[in-house]
């Protein structure tokens, strides 16, 4: 069986994060999962990726991938491509991700699928679904050309544990003077509260300009909490400064796809929709009936939020009680 090359993400504390896993699912469906891993650690993630199916583990153990941003991550995937002949690379589909995937097509004269929120095997080969016009169309695509490389959206798909052998296999790497055109000066662990990263979470709760101003949105905050959920917020209110434009979900903010999203006073604007509806469920609270989000809801509930939400909250208390 071809190999499938999954290219590790990592926390700041090197461990495995949960869109590595998702990809290693994947890649499951299309050949045998080989992680490649960049940086020191890969002894201590061995367990986590053989748990999800890694049969390989491709180690680069060399500080070039923390002294220099995106490039030799790009330059040790176009080396393995030339070595193992891969059915397929999968990365994530984050910033990095995304910009080491259109590297290694350039490296590799290969085809590139980006966002994709499925990945399909197919007569032609490994092709994706990729979501277009604020989620409007959905494109099935496959690459034609070269090795498809895949950047796969965080939390898109759901991770299933399959036992791997996940054998470390070391490899030698030093990156091209061109790789290191670009140099990493500082690194800066953002302060991270008790809540679980947006792009990963398995729960959001988005607030919007119905919470009213900075202090209304703390009901937004207090809903996140008791659900153990991430805090998104649409454009109007990062725009109106209260709370921070890192946590916009949308077309100009983040993308998230999590279990469930909870929309409270948004609205539903085309660019709020891009940014979060390949959610698995989602519910509205909002006072207009008319709301275009409800369109989009599994669940839609009409009211005031600062009736329903606390309502919310004292249910969800009561049932931690029990
Ligand atoms: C190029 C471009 C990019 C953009 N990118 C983004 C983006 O990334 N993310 C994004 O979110 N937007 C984006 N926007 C803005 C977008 O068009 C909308 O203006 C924005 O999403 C509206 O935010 P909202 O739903 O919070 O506010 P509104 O549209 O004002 O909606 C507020 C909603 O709250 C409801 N409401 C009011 N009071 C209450 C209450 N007490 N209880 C319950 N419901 C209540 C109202 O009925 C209404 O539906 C972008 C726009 C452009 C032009």
């Amino acid at each position: 069986m071809a190999e499938v090359l999954v290219l590790a993400e990592q926390t700041a504390d090197g461990e495995v994060k949960k869109v590595t896993v998702e990809l290693l699912t994947a890649a499951r469906r299309l050949g045998s999962p080989s992680v490649v891993w960049t940086g020191p650690g890969a002894g201590a993630a061995r367990g986590r990726l053989a748990e999800f199916g890694a049969q390989k583990v491709y180690v680069a153990d060399s500080a070039d991938f923390a002294d220099y941003p995106v490039a030799p991550a790009a330059e040790l995937l176009a080396q393995l491509v030339a070595e193992v002949s891969p059915a397929a690379v999968l990365v994530a589909g984050t910033t990095d991700g995304k910009e080491i995937a259109g590297r290694l097509a350039v490296k590799t004269n290969s085809g590139v699928l980006t966002d994709a929120v499925s990945i399909t095997e197919g007569d032609g080969g490994p092709g994706a679904e990729q979501p277009n016009f604020g989620g409007a169309i959905t494109a099935h695509t496959r690459v034609t050309k070269g090795t498809p490389i895949i950047a796969v959206r965080p939390n898109a798909i759901s991770a299933e544990p399959a036992a791997g052998a996940a054998e470390l296999v070391p490899v030698q790497f030093a990156a091209s003077d061109a790789a290191k055109a670009a140099t990493v000066t500082e690194r800066a662990v953002a302060e991270k509260g008790e809540r679980p990263d947006l792009a990963e979470a398995q729960i959001v709760v988005s607030g919007g300009r119905g919470t009213g101003s900075a202090d209304g949105f703390k009901i937004i905050e207090e809903l996140a909490d008791a659900l153990g959920a991430a805090v998104g917020a649409s454009r109007a209110v990062t725009d109106a400064g209260w709370y921070p434009h890192q946590f916009q979900v949308g077309q100009t903010g983040k993308t998230v796809s999590p279990q469930l999203y909870m929309a409270v006073g948004i609205s539903g604007a085309i660019q709020h929709r891009a940014g979060m509806q390949t959610s698995k469920t989602i519910i509205a609270i909002n006072k207009d009936p008319e709301a275009p989000i409800f369109e989009l809801a599994d669940l839609g509930i009409v009211g005031d939020l600062f009736t329903v939400v606390p309502q919310l909250l004292d249910e969800v208390g009561k049932r931690k009680q029990l």
